[in-house]
């Protein structure tokens, strides 16, 4: 899998030098910022121009700054592209542009914003789809792990929930679960806040408050409309939490994201959103709680001896600490970032019986954090010490992601 990818990377990154090497600016600056995995163009009202910066795994990037008119001449590009009214420039405007190739299927939202006297600032969020589907297999999850989460779409019922911070990568992996199960012969409805990408076979609601289309009222709809798989994204309000856990008790298989640091702490979101620890306790059948993680340039990665302290980590996670760790640098091949790509890390929590009736019980989260560990319910970082250990990313970028608070002992 990473041979395959590395070699359409290089691939890509023949093509997209070619297409950034045209004089188009707009073209220009959409097919570099594919082509650094960029998934975010920002392009700001600045003294004396419009300044461009990507945000590269989760990290923002000055890139140029255009001229006043050279600034103002591209977003004009943007807004006819994007199909926007291009001499309204006092009010927020919304579009999307289709931007595919041959593996790649990408939507690109965007959002243009008056910034002071005749200035305007624009945001693209490049949204991309693999043109064959969501694979479960590239998620990385280890082999135990997929085997848990097979067996529990697979019954068909109970809730899953993907957690994490924002930008961690939850639906990507919500939608990956899905694809386990057959969803052509499956009524599968999603409601999401909104639609990233489209899911075949799924009829997928988008909230829309303004026309009066709130999560909860799309939900009450979907649940009325005979589903046997129902995904919701995110889950942010009480009254959602409640039909989300209910529906999954009525014997559907509901998977859903949810804002939450580790799995432990993801019961604690539920409830906090007004959801009975008996309700979460009798629902929730899984939880998926991740992070995304910056991949070392492989081109440039230094190679040294872990420190004494870096050892201890190891040992404290009860894993062999390695000979040679690698520290990012940065070279041409990695536009000098020392990183290209991302991977997740997870912390996977099957709730079998015992752990559901101390959920139920309204067990304290610490508590349940320490009785994950003591079913070897590994945290995160865990995770990202063996990734680590691996060579696929650095320390510094495990201290960077990871919460050293929860870890295990
Ligand atoms: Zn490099």
């Amino acid at each position: 899998m990473v041979n395959s990818s590395e070699i359409t990377q290089k691939k890509n990154k023949e093509r997209y030098s070619l297409i950034a090497s045209q004089p188009d600016p707009f073209k220009t600056i959409i097919w570099n910022a594919i082509y650094e995995g960029a998934t975010d163009i920002h392009l700001n009202a600045a003294e004396g121009g419009t300044l461009i910066l990507y945000r590269v795994d989760g990290i923002i990037h000055e890139k140029r700054l255009l001229s006043e008119t050279e600034g103002r001449q591209l977003i004009n590009q943007i807004k006819t592209a994007a199909k926007l009214n291009a001499t309204k420039s006092f009010m927020p405007q919304e579009g999307q542009i289709k931007w595919p190739d041959d593996e790649t299927l990408r939507d690109i939202r965007v959002t243009v914003v008056p910034a002071g006297k005749n200035a305007e600032s624009a945001h693209m969020r490049i949204l991309s789809f693999p043109q064959e589907g969501w694979k479960i297999s590239n998620l990385g999850l280890s082999e135990d792990d997929l085997q848990n989460v097979s067996s529990t779409v697979n019954s068909m019922n109970g809730l899953v929930l993907v957690s994490g911070v924002t930008g961690s990568g939850k639906t990507t992996t919500m939608y990956s679960f899905a694809s386990l199960a057959d969803l052509r012969t499956k009524m599968a409805f999603s409601i999401e806040d909104p639609i990233e990408f489209n899911v075949p076979y799924a009829q997928q609601l988008e909230v829309d408050e303004r026309h009066g289309l709130t999560m909860y009222q799309g939900l009450q709809t979907i649940l009325r409309m005979d589903p046997d798989l129902v995904m919701v994204g995110e889950i942010r309000d009480r009254d959602s939490a409640i039909v989300t856990s209910r529906a999954a008790l009525s014997g559907k298989l509901v998977l859903a994201t949810i804002h939450a640091k580790d799995a432990a702490g993801t019961v604690d979101a539920l409830h906090y959103l007004g959801v009975p620890y008996y309700i979460i306790g009798g629902s929730v059948k899984l939880i998926v709680s991740q992070n995304l993680m910056r991949r070392l340039c492989p081109s440039c990665a230094e190679e040294r001896t872990p420190s004494q302290e870096e050892k201890e980590l190891f040992a404290e996670a009860n894993l062999d600490a390695p000979k040679k760790i690698f520290d990012a640098t940065g070279c041409k091949e990695c536009n000098f970032y020392g990183y290209q790509g991302l991977f997740a890390i997870f912390e996977v929590a099957r709730i079998d019986h015992d752990t559901a009736h101390m959920i139920t019980d309204g067990i304290h989260q610490q508590q349940l954090r320490d009785h994950f560990r003591k079913i070897n319910i590994y945290p995160m970082l865990v995770d990202g010490l063996k990734k680590v250990a691996q060579g696929i990313t650095s320390i510094d970028e495990l201290y960077r992601v990871c919460d050293f608070t929860t870890k295990s002992k």
